[in-house]
């Protein structure tokens, strides 16, 4: 039996989705970025007619890259949240977003980036401090949404 990878499909878009969702588009500095209310603590979300509620960078890259592999980060070179630039987003894991950072020049060099608990405890101190969720990725060298995930308590729920 062949063995293949389930990748995450393209969401199925009508025309007045496509529309809507260019529309909200503006141009700045190279970034695309999407024009919307609400938190810009959080990625924008666009809500597609037939369903689903969906990060609008994540069906940016699906719309013009390709499908996403499960587990993967659809993360910024630009580190500007609401863009939907395709060029510049890219797939990877949090180590890929660790090593593009360390390439950047931005960071020490990677080593294990596993977070131990006491990582996440200090994570969860600067959260308190109210440090964009930004500055903490590029600190600790983890993609935004495991700062995400650990702001929204869905992992890491008994530390710190
Ligand atoms: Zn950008």
């Amino acid at each position: 039996m062949a063995s293949f990878i389930q990748l995450n499909m393209l969401p199925q878009l009508n025309n007045s989705d496509f529309l809507r969702f260019t529309d909200k588009i503006r141009v700045a500095d190279g970034c695309w970025e999407w024009q919307t209310p609400g938190d810009p603590k959080h990625y924008p979300k666009f809500k597609i007619s037939k369903g689903k509620m969906v990060d609008a960078h994540r069906l940016s890259y699906q719309l013009f890259k390709g499908a996403i592999a499960p587990g993967q980060y659809i993360c910024h070179h630009c580190d500007n949240r609401r863009c939907t630039n395709p060029e510049h987003l890219f797939a990877g894991t949090p180590k890929d977003n660790a090593i593009d950072a360390y390439q950047k020049g931005r960071m020490t060099p990677p080593n294990s980036r596993k977070l131990s608990e006491f990582q996440v405890a200090q994570i969860k101190k600067a959260l308190r401090e109210s440090k964009t969720h930004a500055a903490i990725a590029l600190e600790f060298g983890v993609c935004r949404s495991t700062i995400s995930n650990i702001a929204q308590a869905r992992n890491w729920r008994g530390v710190g």
